[in-house]
């Protein structure tokens, strides 16, 4: 489709998504390479920041996961914390009229998260592979047969991204507004489908039964990136959080989607540049197959000690931050993004010039935080705050 019909297509009134989905490639399968008979299912205790929690990476990186150093994240993060046990509920004994027809009712989903604010929604069916098979912290076995996935995404705010240096004082919070959100709007929409006589359960950063990624990649929101298991949205980039409603409501299914990711990341490479702890691999074809998936061979254990041990910051996202892909939704961007998507000859030009525009440098003048570290129970300014931002050559 060429811009000028998808870019009338987007301002014509009666689109449903804000962002104009419709002019994405639809495929049948997920550009990521998946052997569906190979994966097993995760059990929650393994994760990276479940691992950190347990203490296997030492007692130092142990007491700092629980500290929430940053008086907005700590508050965000309580927000969310009383969303915990709000993710099910009693379904209606009758079901509503009208509910039954499901092309009808995506629609009508769709457009509750969005009116709830979600920035883009999509559907699939829950892949039983994307179910944890064990809980935090006991170990209990989950059971969940819900048949389709609702999966929302929430962004982290571009302006907040443009004046930061990703690895700063307000990264954790960019990451908790979109956790705190995603739950919030999670929860209701759970408890809407509830009471519309259908069975629903929210999943959240504070109460997940379900592994996001699969479910974004069925869902139509994205395609693996060489960031690792992060989805990546051709509109948001990795800037974004994710939550799950997981429901036996009818609903119409969305399709994966194929934006020349898998092409772009093996050009590109600015967020392994750019990673303070080298989690991301170098080179055109730094893939590993993983539990089922052939995916970006990246170093999970050095990024969550990143993430929780950062001392310039709390939290890090400098590889969301620095990728060509964060960008704002103005006309000249979304000229730009739909040259990155449909010719592939185009992106290494968008790649030079994505560094030759200095994208990812912060505008500081843009800051509007106050770098505070909470140190045993009172607030201090820090001395130092994100990393200096370094335009490096490629090394490939
Ligand atoms: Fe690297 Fe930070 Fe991204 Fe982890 S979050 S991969 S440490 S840039
Ligand atoms: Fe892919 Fe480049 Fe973004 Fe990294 S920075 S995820 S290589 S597009």
């Amino acid at each position: 489709m060429s811009f000028v019909r998808s870019y009338k297509r987007a301002f014509d009134g009666k689109r449903l998504d804000p962002y104009p989905v419709e002019v994405l490639k639809r495929v049948d399968h997920p550009t990521t390479k998946i052997r569906e008979e190979e994966i097993q299912r995760v059990d929650e205790r393994e994760t990276g920041f479940n691992r950190m929690i347990r203490g296997d990476f030492g007692p130092v990186l142990q007491r700092q996961i629980g500290r929430f150093k940053q008086p907005l994240s700590r508050a965000q993060k309580e927000m969310l914390v009383s969303l915990a046990d709000k993710v099910d509920g009693i379904t209606a004994s009758q079901k509503a009229p009208n509910t039954d027809d499901p092309v009808a009712m995506a629609r009508h989903i769709k457009a509750t998260a969005y009116f709830l604010r979600a920035d883009i929604a999509g559907i699939c069916e829950l892949p039983p592979y994307a179910v944890y098979s064990h809980r935090m912290p006991d170990g209990d076995p989950v059971e969940l047969n819900h048949r389709y996935a609702i999966a929302l995404l929430i962004d982290q705010d571009y302006k907040t991204s443009e004046a930061s240096y990703g690895n700063d004082w307000i990264s954790a919070a960019m990451s908790f507004l979109s956790y705190s959100t995603a739950g919030f709007v999670a929860c209701i929409l759970a408890e809407y489908i509830r009471r519309l006589g259908y069975p629903a359960r929210a999943h959240h950063a504070r109460n997940y039964q379900v592994l996001v990624p699969p479910i974004l990649l069925w869902a139509g929101l994205g395609e693996m990136c060489r960031i690792g298991d992060i989805v990546l949205n051709p509109f948001l980039g990795a800037r974004f959080k994710a939550s799950v409603v997981t429901t036996d409501l009818p609903l119409a299914v969305d399709k994966p989607i194929d934006f020349g990711l898998q092409d772009f990341c093996s050009k590109c490479g600015k967020c392994a540049r750019h990673c303070p702890s080298k989690a991301i691999p170098f080179g055109k074809n730094a893939t590993v197959w993983h539990n089922g998936y052939q995916k970006w061979a990246n170093d999970v254990d050095s990024c969550t000690k990143q993430r929780i041990g950062n001392k310039l910051g709390a939290g890090c996202g400098v590889c969301l931050h620095v990728c060509p892909w964060n960008k704002p939704f103005t006309p000249f961007h979304r000229f730009v993004m739909w040259t990155m998507r449909s010719i592939p000859v185009a992106r290494r030009l968008a790649i030079w010039g994505d560094d030759l525009m200095g994208y990812g440098k912060p505008k500081l003048d843009h800051k509007w935080w106050f770098d505070l570290e909470e140190v045993d129970g009172v607030l201090r300014v820090p001395s130092r705050a994100g990393e200096r931002f370094v335009n490096a050559p490629p090394k490939e």
